[in-house]
């Protein structure tokens, strides 16, 4: 085993400061990864499975490391019940490089692509996308993106290369409660903040992405689920790296890969069969946006715009009723161990992002100090 003189032990299981006071992080991305993840990587840090190395020393080209890779593959396959004739590509560049990834991949310089507008990342993919092909925007959600267009509002060209859209706008807090069903023509999801929140129908999607920030690993990966008849129409002038036939048929192994977050994504994904899988996180995750939610809606000093339909499991925005206050809110919160809950700047507020890794004991903690809060500032 491999000496490296004393490590300092940590101050406590994750979670605690100290001995006292419990701390729960809402953010956004990068995100909370699950506690036993991070003790298990931290017991392995220095010295992985007795190697004397870590895992993020390795050649990702050794057996060692193509074990931990094919793993982390085979759990997510099995998580999501990904059919066969699907690839999984771990990728880099986030989910922005993604927004221009897949239009020349899927799509020819006189193509028309269909995007659905819900928000901020819509947004930004469909600017991207214009930058390659023709943009029809299918449907968008009237300017203040507080809903999700239903199925029946969707403007779609049947002759589109694809339709993109992003289940879960993580700003916004608005989330589809459908799969758009979009015929013959595939459909391309941005699932960054909602993968693996809850059963899938993979077979719905011609390609899924999303950026591991979140609900997967450390930031530097990004996992693609492709349907392999989409492979194989890359742009001549595609980088390789971004071609996704080439990255399929070299494993993800065309460069080097972010070795360390695919181990991460491994551990995070053998934690989640641990916990019965995405059925059981489903469940979980409903609660506990059902609990915060139900202390918003029951109060008149917190506001959620969202439209009751198109509301997120994944990050819950409210604002105060005075937003006077919101710096008090804060600053106290955070010194509750709350933390990171400031809403993104272009929507104010504040957002409490409830990935997989947050435990219900931390939203009964926030509904707990939102309560306080309120009693401390009422009305009048
Ligand atoms: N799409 C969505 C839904 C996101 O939430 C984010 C990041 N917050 C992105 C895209 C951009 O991801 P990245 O920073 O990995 O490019």
């Amino acid at each position: 085993p491999r000496t490296m003189g004393p490590v300092p032990s940590p101050s406590g299981p994750k979670g605690t400061l100290g001995d006292a006071m419990p701390v729960f992080n809402f953010s956004p991305g990068p995100a909370a990864l699950p506690a036993e993840v991070m003790a298990q990587a931290r017991d392995e840090f220095v010295d992985w499975h007795g190697s004397g190395m870590s895992v993020m020393e390795i050649s990702h080209r050794g057996k060692a490391f193509m074990r931990v890779a094919a793993e982390a593959e085979a759990d997510l396959r099995d998580l999501l019940g990904v059919p066969a004739n699907y690839k999984v590509l771990f990728m880099q560049g986030g989910a922005s490089a993604q927004f221009a990834i897949v239009p020349l991949n899927l799509s020819g310089s006189d193509s028309t692509v269909d995007y659905i507008d819900t928000g901020h990342w819509s947004r930004r993919a469909i600017l991207e996308a214009r930058r390659y092909c023709t943009v029809n925007i299918a449907a968008d959600a009237g300017g203040n993106y507080t809903t999700v267009p239903p199925q029946s509002a969707l403007r779609l060209e049947h002759r589109a290369a694809y339709v993109h859209y992003t289940p879960n706008e993580t700003i916004g807090g608005v989330e589809f409660g459908y799969v758009p069903d979009t015929g013959r023509v595939p459909l391309v999801a941005d699932m960054s903040s909602n993968i693996l929140s809850r059963p899938l129908d993979v077979s719905k999607f011609g390609l899924i992405y999303a950026g591991a920030q979140k609900n997967i690993a450390p930031a530097g990966l990004v996992v693609v689920i492709v349907r392999e008849d989409l492979l194989g129409w890359a742009r001549p002038a595609t980088p390789a790296v971004f071609d996704y036939k080439r990255v399929a048929a070299d494993g993800s192994m065309l460069n080097t890969p972010p070795t360390f977050a695919w181990y991460m994504a491994g551990l995070v994904f053998k934690w989640l069969k641990k916990q019965g899988g995405l059925a059981a996180m489903g469940e979980r995750n409903r609660r506990k946006a059902e609990t915060l939610y139900a202390a918003i809606d029951a109060s008149d000093l917190y506001r959620n715009p969202v439209a009751r339909d198109a509301r997120s499991t994944m990050n819950v925005t409210f604002t105060l009723r005075d937003p006077n206050l919101d710096a008090a809110f804060l600053e106290q919160a955070e010194a509750a161990g709350l933390k990171n809950l400031k809403g993104h700047r272009a929507v104010g507020g504040m957002r409490a992002s409830l990935y997989n890794s947050m435990p219900l004991a931390g939203v009964e903690a926030l509904v707990e100090f939102m309560h306080e809060f309120q009693r401390k500032h009422p009305r009048g």
